[in-house]
């Protein structure tokens, strides 16, 4: 043992699981900036970021705790060929996306609220410490931890290991079984200072950022012996550890942005290969190339091919979600459950009540499958719940969707809200169908297919009902002025109903949905007809007129 540096008080008197309840609770989520935000690494974080809530706000296992809590966002970026301000960047924009923000973390160019850096207890980057590690090193040095080995520094590792692990309790390691590790990579030309490895920096930093709870992805765990010998060497009072379980496919393979590349190699085997010819970007076509000749895994490149395949990209990455049109707070809900629950059965819930509930210590040690279904189902409910205005907010700010928002009409969003509001399970869902027929009528006149089905039974069936019915229902819409809202469109159809003596709102309805999309589904017609508007609107009757019958509606009505 060394002697204690002053500025430092032990956290916790190890190996106790809680923390004294007079000093503060600090977690960390401290990602090497080599990649973007892995949805596990968002569960990780979220994890991290309740049960400083809980320190703060004094709930769940904390509520007898007055000395409050912080929560820090720290890069570990000694991997220097790897890291890039970029991947910082989005890891930050991902958290926030969430809203998982941090009360002390390093000055990130273009993220709002944080473009200075907040907290003392920094730098917030592994790459800005190299002095703290030295001066570390120095106390290890002389009290006889550590030897030089060709240029690196080594850690001796004379004793057995025991520590204590929310999730995996007691764990012992041998001596043997752990190797003098290096702590001190050898100091490249040019740099003043050599940079340390990964268990000695992250040693150095949760000791002097005061972190009480280390909470990380469980392929950590075997690092933890090594850790927890140089706490010990360094004087350093042990943090609680707290290991999460992996996050899986439904097949039992690890999540990983790989599956990218699988499923986009897997549509082109179907669809063939969709052509490039026409993208500019710099270096696409190379990239392009490798990527079909199996040399590289590009998840931009699989992500590009997907979508020219009109195929779904599997979501990995925290903003792939967001991509996909998921709200953040039924994401969070559904992490929240992969490796925790609250232990009833209550799986729906807001943050309120998960930072009242969490609790580390029903943490699960097995895998958790990430079921996409479950998720989708978590966000259309999410959706219903939303107000239409709160809907009509999100769909506007939802920025994923290039050709939709071109045609995005401000006043009516507020009824395509209502239109979606109980079926779409994603915003996507609703930009797709927005673009697919509601914002793109001319398109939808000029190349109207009709599903045959759909056509048969709503148009041509019965010496061609539907559509007599459809050409009354033109009537009807035509005489309607200016005033073409829902509840004008509602009144006039259901009054052409009964005047026809139509069995019901179906009978036109539903050669309405065939003239309109080419099927017999979509949101309430009244809505739809509104958001389409009576020009189009009558000219997609017409087109559907022209199909069937060889003339328009208006010249068999005349
Ligand atoms: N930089 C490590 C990683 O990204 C974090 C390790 C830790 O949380 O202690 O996996």
């Amino acid at each position: 043992m060394v002697e204690k540096p002053a500025h430092y008080t032990p956290p916790m008197a190890s190996p106790e699981i809680s923390p004294s309840p007079d000093r503060p609770v600090v977690t960390r989520f401290a990602p090497s900036p080599t990649g973007n935000l892995h949805i596990g690494g968002a569960r990780t974080a979220l994890y991290a970021w309740v049960v400083a809530q809980q320190a703060k706000r004094r709930v769940g296992p904390f509520k007898d705790h007055t000395g409050g809590g912080r929560f820090i966002l720290r890069f570990e970026d000694t991997d220097r060929a790897r890291s890039s301000t970029a991947s910082e960047k989005q890891i930050a924009e991902s958290m926030l996306w969430l809203g998982l923000d941090w009360d002390e973390g390093p000055a990130i160019e273009g993220v709002a609220g944080h473009e200075t850096t907040t907290g003392d207890h920094g730098p917030y980057r592994q790459s800005e410490r190299l002095p703290l590690y030295h001066e570390q090193l120095d106390r290890l040095r002389a009290a006889g931890h550590v030897y030089d080995d060709d240029g690196a520094v080594r850690f001796k590792v004379t004793q057995d290991v025991t520590f204590v692990d929310a999730v995996y309790g007691t764990v012992t390691v041998k001596a043997d079984d752990i190797e003098d590790f290096v702590i001190m990579k050898r100091k490249a030309d040019g740099d003043d200072l050599a940079y340390p490895t990964f268990h000695f920096a992250v040693v150095v930093d949760d000791a002097l950022m005061e972190v009480t709870h280390v909470i990380r992805g469980v392929e950590h765990l075997s690092n933890t012996p090594k850790h927890a010998a140089l706490y010990d060497a360094l004087g350093f009072g042990r943090p609680l550890w707290c290991h999460t379980p992996s996050i899986m496919n439904p097949d039992g393979s690890k999540m990983s942005k790989r599956d990218k590349a699988k499923a986009a190699r897997k549509a082109a085997d179907q669809f063939g290969w969709p052509s490039c010819s026409n993208v500019t970007a710099d270096d696409f076509q190379p990239r392009y190339a490798a990527f079909k000749a199996k040399e590289s895994d590009d998840a931009e490149i699989a992500s590009w091919t997907l979508a020219a395949l009109g195929q779904p990209i599997p979501e990995i990455e925290t903003l792939d979600f967001k991509q996909s049109g998921y709200l953040a707070k039924p994401l969070l809900n559904y992490l929240s459950l992969l490796g925790w629950n609250p232990g009833n059965d209550l799986e729906r819930f807001d943050l309120e009540i998960l930072i009242e509930t969490f609790d580390l210590s029903r943490v699960n040690k097995a895998n958790a499958r990430f079921d996409r279904d479950k998720l989708l189902d978590f966000n259309r409910d999410a959706i219903t719940q939303l107000t239409i205005p709160e809907l009509a907010a999100a769909i506007d700010n939802y920025d994923e969707h290039d050709g939709y928002r071109r045609h995005l009409p401000a006043d009516k969003l507020n009824w395509l809200a209502e239109a979606f509001h109980e079926r779409a399970r994603t915003l996507r869902e609703i930009a797709d169908e927005a673009e697919e027929y509601i914002f793109d009528a001319p398109a939808r006149v000029q190349d109207a297919d009709y599903e045959s089905k759909g056509a048969k039974k709503w148009l041509t069936k019965s010496d061609d009902q539907g559509l007599s019915d459809l050409a009354k229902a033109y009537e009807t819409l035509a005489a309607l002025d200016d005033d073409f809202t829902p509840d004008a469109i509602e009144t006039a159809l259901n009054t052409c109903v009964q005047e026809n003596d139509m069995k019901n709102l179906g009978s036109v309805a539903q050669p309405l949905r065939m003239a309109i999309r080419g099927t017999p589904v979509t949101p309430p017609i009244h809505l739809v007809l509104t958001l389409i508007g009576k020009g189009a609107t009558l000219r997609r009757i017409d087109a559907c007129w022209q199909a069937f019958k060889g003339k328009g509606v208006a010249e068999a009505s005349g």
